[in-house]
């Protein structure tokens, strides 16, 4: 059971990565996509969430690692994971390795998308969601065919209660913080590829999957 994962800050583009790596047979794990189906769902666990989702902070750590946990324990053990948005913290990290060790498995590549915080602002503010299948769109960089409705199923778009100025700046300094720490973490163990996230989404693409190669 091994592990690629995707660092970087919010927006940086992980998500819209990851659609082509799922092509080549990754299966994309989004602890951020974990957590909106638990609001969804209306769960304990998703209205807690949601209140610290909203603000910008992170849920904690055990409540991230323990659906982490669960996943891998209801997974095949030929899987190969790829982790968006997780881990977020140095326990996570720590948390992450155990699990992976204790099914012989291991990461084999930390892919880092650099984006500066200017880029990001706008990314976010522009980004629009499929309220059904949770594709992701950009107003300007990736707009969907109709404006209004997703590609794949015509369902309306909207934008996530996140992405709002004051909340983006809340994110993208919590990321500073707790998350970009990883970075020394990752390249202490040979693991770290960076790529210049401000390029193109196709030239980022290729990047990263040149890097996997
Ligand atoms: P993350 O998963 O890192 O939070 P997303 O993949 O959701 O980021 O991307 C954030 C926003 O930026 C989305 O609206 C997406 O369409 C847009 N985006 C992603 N990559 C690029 C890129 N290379 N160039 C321009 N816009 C991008
Ligand atoms: P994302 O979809 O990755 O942008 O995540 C949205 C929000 O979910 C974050 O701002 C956090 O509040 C929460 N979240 C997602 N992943 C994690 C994680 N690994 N650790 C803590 N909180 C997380």
């Amino acid at each position: 059971m091994n592990a690629v994962v995707l660092l970087g800050p919010p927006g940086a583009g992980k998500g819209t990565v990851a659609e082509v790596l799922v092509d080549k047979g990754y299966r994309h794990v989004s602890t951020g996509d974990l957590l909106r189906e638990q609001i969804r769902l209306q769960t304990k666990l998703g209205l807690e969430a949601k209140k610290l989702m909203d603000q910008g902070q992170f849920v904690p750590d055990e409540v991230v690692v323990g659906m982490i946990r669960s996943l891998m324990e209801s997974s095949d053990m030929s899987a190969k994971f790829l982790f968006d948005g997780f881990p977020r913290t140095q326990i996570q990290a720590e948390k992450l390795d155990e699990l992976l060790q204790s099914f012989s498995g291991k990461i084999d590549d930390v892919v880092l998308l650099e984006c500066p915080d200017e880029v990001i602002v706008e990314r976010l503010s522009g980004r629009r969601t499929c309220t059904k299948c949770g594709a992701v769109y950009h107003i300007k960089y990736n707009p969907a065919e109709r404006r209004d409705g997703c590609d794949m199923d015509g369902c309306e778009l909207m934008q996530r209660p996140d992405d709002n100025e004051a909340t983006i700046k809340n994110r993208l300094h919590v990321y500073a913080e707790q998350t970009a720490p990883l970075i020394s973490y990752y390249t202490e163990q040979g693991l770290i590829h960076p790529v210049d996230a401000t390029m193109s989404i196709g030239e980022v693409r290729s990047a990263v999957l040149e890097k996997l190669g």
